[in-house]
């Protein structure tokens, strides 16, 4: 049952139940955080209940016939997907209704209006459910109050808070929760073969139940922060301003959210105290190398200890900054 969609096994009973007994809502609601699957939830429910074998049974596109190979190409005649473009800030309303010259002739709620061209009935995917502006939001009501014979509209949003109530109360809603870390490992171990395993762990980890956050980070957030941070650890000695600055702006690089900024952080300056460790048992020891490298390595633990109690992240930076200037005296 929706083999390709990872976990949301309640999601998925649920909707196996309804289909069987014949009771399909004409909308639904997805809501959940981003990145856990909801929109691939969505597109292969779609797939399986238009599939022309016994996907719509199922609940499984059988990915062989006619309808599937239209499905996984993303042309399905009966198959309708909007999503708010790039550059947008909401989902445009000629999305819906058409350009000004062709208002209602054209759209998604007039294309869902036309009776199914292959399949059963015609399935509209509307992601992005979280930006509708409300002129938008009530030139679909119409088309809500009274769905088409043999329609199914699947909105994909992230809150529940962040939907139109005009929407939200014409919609079945149905909650997907994140993913656990070792689902999360298991996509990204699928995604890049290459991950070390203990890598894939420790990303999925950090991407707190997101498929697609985790990814982001696999892709090189971190990697290539840690490789920015370690660029100018050396050049910390004689340019500590220089280094504060790309410490701090390679933690910010994890996105907006404290928590993540937090962990980026915490990440990095555990690469940094992995490299003097490195360089330290390189060292012969006692000699004036090593001293220094010690006394680095401190300084870059007591950063770790405040990030931990936290302490105000420019605060500590700054001072690990300083602290690793006087390292080289
Ligand atoms: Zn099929």
């Amino acid at each position: 049952m929706l083999s390709r969609v990872l976990g949301h096994d309640g999601a998925k009973d649920r909707f196996a139940r309804t289909i069987a007994a014949g009771r399909l809502a004409s909308t639904y609601l997805l809501v959940g955080p981003a990145g856990i699957g909801k929109r691939l939830f969505a597109g292969e429910l779609a797939a399986a209940l238009v599939c022309e074998r016994d996907g719509p049974t199922t609940l499984e596109p059988c990915g062989r016939c006619d309808a599937c190979q239209l499905s996984s190409a993303g042309a399905h005649p009966d198959v309708l997907a909007v999503a708010r473009p790039e550059g947008r800030s909401s989902l445009p309303l000629e999305l819906f209704i058409g350009p000004p010259d062709k208002r209602h002739r054209e759209g998604l709620c007039h294309d869902l209006s036309l009776r199914p061209m292959r399949a059963g009935r015609r399935i509209a995917i509307i992601d992005d459910a979280d930006d509708f502006g409300v002129e938008t939001a009530n030139a679909l009501l119409k088309t809500l109050e009274e769905p088409p014979p043999r329609s199914l509209i699947l909105l994909v949003g992230t809150s529940l808070a962040r939907q139109l109530s005009t929407i939200r109360s014409r919609s079945q809603v149905v909650r997907f929760r994140p993913l656990a870390d070792e689902q999360v490992e298991a996509a990204l171990s699928a995604l890049h073969g290459d991950l070390p395993p203990h890598e894939a762990q420790r990303l999925a980890q950090l991407a707190g139940g997101s498929v697609g956050r985790a990814a982001g980070l696999a892709e090189g957030d971190l990697v290539a922060a840690c490789r920015e941070v370690l660029s100018c650890l050396d050049s910390a000695r004689t340019e500590p301003l220089r280094f504060a600055q790309t410490l701090e702006q390679q933690s910010k690089a994890a996105g907006t959210e404290p928590r993540l900024r937090r962990r980026q952080l915490h990440e990095l300056l555990g690469a940094v105290a992995r490299r003097l460790h490195e360089r330290l048992l390189e060292s012969s020891t006692d000699t004036p190398t090593a001293d220094r490298l010690l006394e680095a390595l401190d300084a870059v633990i007591d950063a770790e200890e405040a990030l931990a109690r936290n302490v105000n992240q420019s605060a500590l930076v700054q001072r690990l900054a300083e602290r690793l200037a006087r390292c080289a005296a």
